[in-house]
């Protein structure tokens, strides 16, 4: 049987629904999000703030050189540079919420050639990704850690050198301050990475 004939028997047979909206997904084969929702994503686009990658009105770029958000303007950030895939809302939300709570692996594959897209100009010059670990309870429930199933689509070295001390609040509903709060000291290096390249460190827990 062709796929597309496959595709009409199990969505009349078997009725899956899509994972965010809830529609009968008319090809099941195809992944647990409908063709809308995935039409419905909304995309980040320029102009971005060159630092955190937050939307800018685009009236900034010509009267400011910097392209940079008013909050990168005012301080100094730990973090040099960081882009985002898109809005986090409607279908993007549910597919979030599918692949990290609902078991749907396979939205690794299109959730990285989104971030791939992204963060193309970043990741170019990157020498590695370093996804961050979930804790070992909280892995085995899910059955994987979604931070790493992504960073392997990035099309760049993975180095998993990074290990949690505690396990830490979901961030779901946290303001930005409390994000940082919550994973505050929450990291360190692995033992077994400290004192070798990144090489080294390529293989591990996930
Ligand atoms: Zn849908
Ligand atoms: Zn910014």
């Amino acid at each position: 049987m062709c796929r597309h004939g496959l595709d009409a028997l199990l969505s009349v047979t078997l009725s899956p629904q899509c994972a965010a909206c809830a529609s009968v997904l008319d090809t099941p084969l195809a992944g647990p999000i409908c063709a809308r929702c995935w039409r419905q994503v909304r995309m980040l686009s320029g102009p971005l703030c060159r630092t955190c990658g937050d939307a800018l009105p685009s009236w900034r770029i010509i009267s400011i050189a910097l392209e940079q958000c008013p909050r990168c303007r005012r301080g100094r950030s730990a973090v040099d540079a960081a882009r985002a895939a898109g809005h986090y809302e409607g279908p993007l939300r549910g597919i979030l919420h599918a692949f990290k709570y609902e078991g749907r692996r396979s939205l690794a594959e299109p959730l990285g050639a989104m971030m791939r897209a992204a963060g193309a100009d970043l990741l170019g010059d990157a020498d590695a990704v370093v996804p961050v670990p979930l804790h070992p309870w909280r892995r085995m429930r899910r059955g994987f850690n979604q931070a790493d199933e992504l960073a392997r689509r990035l099309e760049v070295p993975t180095v998993r050198v990074l290990q949690r001390r505690r396990a830490t609040a979901p961030q779901t509903g946290l303001s930005a301050g409390a994000r940082r709060r919550n994973v505050r000291r929450a990291f360190t290096m692995r033992p077994s990475c400290r004192g070798r390249g990144a090489a080294g460190c390529s293989k591990g827990a996930s």
